[in-house]
């Protein structure tokens, strides 16, 4: 079996290496630079995208910003999946609000902001503070604004609509500042029979609106069916095949929805050494038509981030249950570089794991890990 991703950044290379398992071969496509490539090598391949499309059996995609002539070429095959109402909601916040709506999920009050008087409508109807994101092309928190005062509102606005006019089709959604206690993400999956896996709930930690840690949680039995269902409603809502992610806010144990992403997800990079099946796999199996995986939790793990670093101490690799995952990349400042995954028996020994590697690891490079441990555990 042969499937082309659309994408050959590190999602691609981590799907191709757990397909191989399964003799699933995965080329990539490379949409900045139309090329087709080798997703571990980057090496060219000889094929137009065409050529792959018409080579390969199963078509999907590791991010949503995908140029629509390209997306709608690839879903005439037949061989695309997820549906790509996904991933056009996923790279648009217009038609993701839209989605979230008509799924019926909780999601933080908004409006649509195109014009000056737009923004004072916003402030009426969605209140302060509010924050203002780009409808297209952004991620890792770019393209926002906080407006915390109507004082400030002529200064962003004009920031804003000069935004606006550099992009074409650009738009502004405005949005209630959720005051939340945590921010927890869901990674499951759903195959061609509609059949639905999800993993534990994961925590995380952004730092400057990039994701800097994860870590599974176990036990928090009422936010993870709230979170389940949340899933079931959106998944089943597209008919979507493959790994889907929910970026929730948790406010007091109510969960709102930020974000959907129709790929595998950084926060679900954990599942790689914590579950049963990790989220690579499992999309690979629902998009090839195979049984999904078990998404169970086999012992808690946490995600660290690597930003902007190309190498780490030997004592980092030294640690029992830690595993360094690169991703080839050339190191450009706050780039994601690769991420570290921490297993432990228990959470307070993954608590533990943690801050003995944080001591081995930059304060500032590595923000958000514990460097002191909480409590003392044998
Ligand atoms: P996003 O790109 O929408 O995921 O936003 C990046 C980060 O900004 C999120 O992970 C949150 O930490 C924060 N953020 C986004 N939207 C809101 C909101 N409506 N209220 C509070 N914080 C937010």
């Amino acid at each position: 079996m042969q499937v082309l991703i659309l994408g050959s950044g590190q999602l691609a290379r981590m799907m191709a290496l757990a397909g191989a398992p399964l003799n699933i071969d995965v080329i990539a496509y490379d949409v900045t630079t139309d090329r087709v490539v080798h997703p571990l090598t980057q090496a060219y391949y000889d094929l137009t995208l065409g050529d792959a499309i018409a080579q390969v059996q199963v078509i999907t995609a590791e991010f949503e910003h995908i140029p629509y002539d390209v997306l709608d070429l690839c879903a005439a095959s037949g061989k695309f999946q997820p549906n790509p109402e996904a991933i056009k909601a996923g790279g648009d916040r217009r038609l993701e609000k839209a989605l979230l709506d008509r799924a019926g999920v909780a999601n933080a009050k908004y409006q649509l902001v195109a014009s000056r008087q737009d923004l004072e409508q916003a402030i009426n109807h969605v209140g302060l503070p509010m924050v203002l994101k780009s409808a297209l092309g952004g991620y890792d928190g770019k393209g926002q604004w906080r407006l915390k005062t109507a004082e400030q509102a002529d200064a962003i606005w004009d920031e804003m609509a000069e935004f606006l006019t550099a992009t074409p089709n650009q738009a502004i959604v405005a949005e209630e500042f959720v005051p939340f206690d945590r921010e927890v993400s869901l990674i499951g999956a759903r195959d061609v029979e509609g059949n639905v896996a999800v993993y534990p709930i994961t925590e995380n930690v952004h730092v400057n609106g990039v994701l800097n840690l994860s870590t599974a949680v176990m036990g928090n039995e009422a936010v993870q069916q709230q979170a389940r269902d949340m899933f079931a409603a959106i998944a089943n809502s597209l008919n979507y095949v493959g790994v889907l992610a929910i970026e929730f806010f948790d406010v007091a144990g109510n969960l709102l929805v930020n974000e959907i992403a129709p790929r595998v997800h950084n926060s679900g990079h954990w599942t790689q050494q914590g579950a049963d099946t990790c989220q690579f796999e499992n999309h690979l199996r629902a998009v090839c038509g195979l049984p999904l995986g078990s998404t169970q939790l086999i012992r808690p793990t946490a995600m660290i981030n690597i930003l902007g670093e190309d190498s780490l101490a030997d004592a980092v690799y030294a640690q029992t249950n830690c595993h360094v995952h690169w991703y080839g990349k050339e190191r450009r400042a706050g780039r994601k570089m690769g991420h570290i995954n921490v297993s432990a028996e228990s959470a307070a020994h993954l608590e533990q794991a943690l801050a003995i590697i944080g001591r081995h690891l930059d304060a500032q490079a590595f923000p958000a890990l514990p460097r002191e441990m909480a409590y003392a555990v044998d």
